[in-house]
């Protein structure tokens, strides 16, 4: 397939040209030509799979050819970060180089009036995160009743971070004529309920997640045998290793700030970024994070999304991340553009379930290693989630056994027990007394 088939204009194909774009993906494939239809789409797809493309290329097409009125913008995107409102504007500005389209970006954490006059001058194209946006509008600084596209970009996200109430409120705002172009990487019901809310007979796109890991990056996996061990692991991983920048990924956002301290307490120059910081912090964090003044983002899957950083030397996961295609983003972080990287992934003997399933989606084997921190899990095999039958019969096995032996143990356990509880726990090293949240669980 070609994107002169697709059926966009020549302007249009002159900038993907020169983007150096030799053929579309398959959610461009799929969705330019029913999107120059004016139908509706359901995009079940993540970041990486040419998905912002897919929308922004025809909507150029479409909106060539009006002209829009003073504060009533002709489209509009909702987007859950401002990273990625910045993204998709990047987008239209390089795909739309040959056609006059004007856009503005409505984010928060920016200078309200300067976006007040550039929706006075009229936008064609308005790229938003839903806060500032119902801001401005209550404010009447903005009118939504000449919308005539609606995307959304990322619901899931915007699910994650809390946003659905001020969704719901803009969509109800907006002229219930329209064309709806709906994106999520992940359809959990309230999200699915939302999709069959806002679309009219859509054409629905899935496009699997972008599954294999790019190929100048280094992988490993690190064996710890407790959680507590994560930070001496960390620590020796971080002697050993030439890091010159990297980014730390946590699965909980309580956990972030615990880890910068422990960062902060061993000399190492970290700092979070997370969904619950306010913009004009996410937005200083990521400046000094780019001017080298900080070697070590710790970060949260959300708040690191849609972010435009340079390669990085390393990606560390402290928690092997919930959702597989998630691994694959965040060690996608480094070794871009030609240059090598290491991705370490510190895992506990629970994390096997969930390892099994990654390394299914990559489809390969993640090398092991034994910082030689005490007893290591073995190595997960391929697809944990269902061993061979023999394997399965000698599991079972071995569960009565441990079940009876635990029956045994029942009071030396309750011992452990309460030394934990007393905070007894001697050799988990590396914070002293002030143990943080993530050492608590
Ligand atoms: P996205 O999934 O929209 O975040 O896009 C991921 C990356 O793929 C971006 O850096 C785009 O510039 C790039 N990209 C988009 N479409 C194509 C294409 N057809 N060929 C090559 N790269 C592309």
């Amino acid at each position: 397939m070609e994107f002169k088939e697709l059926g966009l204009s020549d302007p249009v194909l002159k900038a993907i040209d020169e983007a150096g774009y030799k053929e579309p993906t398959p959610i461009q494939a799929q969705a330019i030509p029913v999107i120059l239809m004016t139908r509706d789409v359901l995009g079940i797809a993540q970041t990486g799979t040419g998905k912002t493309a897919s929308f922004t290329l025809p909507m150029i097409d479409i909106l060539a050819g009006g002209r829009a009125k003073a504060r009533m913008p002709r489209s509009l995107i909702l987007s859950p970060t401002r990273e990625l409102a910045a993204q998709i504007s990047e987008n239209f500005e390089k795909y739309g180089k040959y056609n006059k389209l004007t856009q503005a970006l409505i984010v928060g954490g920016t200078s309200m009036d300067e976006q007040i006059r550039n929706l006075d001058r009229g936008v064609d194209v308005l790229i938003a995160t839903p806060g500032r946006l119902l801001d401005l509008f209550e404010r009447g600084k903005i009118l939504l009743a000449d919308i005539k596209i609606l995307v959304i970009d990322e619901a899931d996200r915007m699910l994650d971070m809390g946003f659905i109430p001020d969704l719901e409120k803009i969509v109800s705002i907006l002229p219930p004529i329209r064309q709806t172009l709906f994106f999520s990487a992940t359809m959990p019901p309230p999200i699915k309920k939302l999709a069959d809310k806002y679309l009219s007979n859509p054409k629905t796109i899935t496009v699997s997640a972008p599954s294999s890991t790019a190929e100048n990056v280094e992988q490993f996996l690190v064996a710890v045998p407790h959680f507590r061990k994560k930070p001496d692991a960390f620590y020796k991983l971080y002697k050993k290793e030439d890091v010159k920048n990297a980014f730390i990924f946590c699965n909980r956002k309580r956990d972030i700030n615990d880890v910068c301290r422990f960062m902060k307490g061993k000399g190492i120059k970290a700092a979070p970024l997370h969904g619950d910081m306010d913009q004009s912090e996410r937005t200083k964090t990521l400046g000094s994070f780019k001017a080298g003044e900080i070697d070590i983002l710790v970060c949260s899957d959300v708040a690191a999304r849609g972010l435009d950083v340079p390669a990085m030397s390393h990606v560390f996961n402290w928690d092997v991340p919930n959702h597989p295609e998630d691994y694959v983003h965040r060690i996608g972080r480094t070794g871009r553009a030609g240059a090598t990287g290491r991705a370490f992934t510190l895992t506990v003997p629970n994390d096997a379930k969930v390892l099994g399933i990654i390394q299914k989606l990559i489809g390969k084997q993640i090398e092991m290693l034994d910082l030689g921190l005490g007893h290591a899990p073995p190595p997960p095999k391929e697809d944990a989630t269902r061993p061979p039958p023999a394997l399965r019969q000698r599991e079972r096995r071995h569960n009565r056994a441990e079940k009876q032996n635990r029956r045994h143990r029942h009071i030396d356990d309750m011992d452990v027990d309460l030394d934990e509880k007393k905070g007894g726990d001697k050799d988990g090293g590396a914070f002293g007394d002030d143990v943080p949240a993530f050492l608590r669980r």
